[in-house]
């Protein structure tokens, strides 16, 4: 109507029309929703070991202590960090959750007119944080379940600002090696940012998979992100960090806000990188968990793709009726619609314990298939 006007602000369209972001469903939802109890949640890659027990116990003396503002500069986890990685410690940028550093690379680099590449079956934030700072996402297509770098390299334009490549990637568990990667850098112009994020690095075995950090000298682009949600059992406190070159890392930390990580994510993962316990016992624990994984697998004739990650992608058939039959069941996991894996679920591996419920109710629920179950869904 002409003379009228928008009743408020306008949201801009490309805001409106985003698909926020679908987390795994928090267990006192579901047991709520449904009435059940008990149930067990193997939707969000979590550690099923729980926080480090050093991490809780200095939680606990720093509880007191949280009328203060925290270290804005986290000088002491910053510190303990770099000597680990074995870089200045002015390359270490925090942030709430990894998450975070991946959107502080795009909101530094791109903007409208700028091309944000990944692999189509990449990390979901990735698109995300593109969208949001205006930024055209580019999808390259993937090899079978894996990136194919060549193919992400092939698409890099004059207006490609920044790449991210995930490895392993979430939700395939799939890994690149070495050759592929050093390949795929030397391709990459140096003005073009490179974010390689190795959230799982820590659960994987294979011998020619490449450490992000040692290739930071090779291109002046390169961020590396990881996270202390996943090993380390703490995604609720929400830290990660990413290293990168002085210069990023310095224009990052005038981007992010001042008190980005909070004191107690600070507390607890200065304390849970001393954890080699923690962090040995839950290595343990995923590889144990793939082979009972596996076995399940083959007994129930069901193809899952291979995995280096704390979880797997497994083809079921009909992954959202899947899901919802075994969340009945009290297990928790992931349908993968919003990745185009209508076929499939994510399960994140368990304890032993877990793990046979999971087996247990999966088995049972595809038992039913045939019965009328997720099958006659998938047919609806
Ligand atoms: C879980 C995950 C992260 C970590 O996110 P945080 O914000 O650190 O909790 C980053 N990248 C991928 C691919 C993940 O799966």
């Amino acid at each position: 109507m002409s003379g009228s006007r928008a009743r408020g602000p306008v949201i801009p369209e490309r805001i409106r029309s985003l698909t926020p972001y679908k987390p795994g469903r928090p267990i006192e939802e579901v047991e709520r929703e449904l009435g059940i109890r008990g149930s067990i949640k193997l939707a969000s890659n979590e550690n099923p070991l729980g926080p480090s027990p050093l991490a809780l116990a200095a939680l606990t003396d720093a509880l007191a202590g949280v009328h203060r503002y925290p270290d804005g500069g986290a000088v002491v986890l910053t510190e303990k960090l770099a000597a680990r990685l074995g870089v200045d410690p002015r390359r270490i940028v925090l942030g709430n959750g990894s998450n975070e550093v991946l959107e502080l690379a795009c909101r530094l680099f791109a903007g409208p007119g700028d091309e944000v590449l990944f692999s189509a079956d990449a990390f979901l934030v990735y698109q995300l944080v593109s969208i949001a700072v205006g930024a055209t996402p580019v999808k390259a297509p993937p090899h079978g379940f894996e990136h194919d770098l060549d193919a992400l390299a092939e698409r890099l334009t004059p207006s490609t600002r920044v790449v991210f490549v995930a490895n392993p990637n979430n939700p395939t568990g799939t890994i690149f090696r070495r050759r592929e990667w050093e390949t795929f850098l030397a391709r990459v112009p140096e003005d073009v940012v490179v974010v390689l994020d190795e959230a799982y690095f820590e659960f994987v075995d294979d011998e020619l998979y490449p450490d992000g950090i040692a290739y930071l000298d090779r291109h002046p682009g390169l961020v590396v992100t990881r996270t202390f949600s996943k090993i380390h059992g703490l995604a609720g406190l929400r830290i990660g960090y990413g290293v990168t070159s002085l210069e990023i890392a310095d224009a990052m930390a005038r981007l992010r806000q001042p008190f980005n990580v909070n004191l107690l994510a600070q507390v607890a993962a200065t304390a849970a990188l001393d954890d080699e316990a923690h962090v040995e016992a839950s290595k343990a624990l995923v590889r144990e968990s793939r082979q009972r994984w596996s076995s399940a697998f083959a007994r129930l004739g069901l193809d899952a793709v291979p995995t280096h990650a704390n979880f797997v992608l497994v083809r079921t058939g009909a992954g959202a009726a899947v899901t919802d039959a075994l969340l009945h069941r009290g297990v928790i996991v992931r349908p993968m619609d919003a990745y185009g894996f209508r076929d499939h679920v994510r399960i994140t591996f368990g304890t032993a314990d877990e793990d046979e419920r999971a087996i247990a109710a999966l088995e049972a629920v595809l038992g039913n298939a045939t019965a009328g179950g997720p099958a006659a869904a998938r047919a609806r």
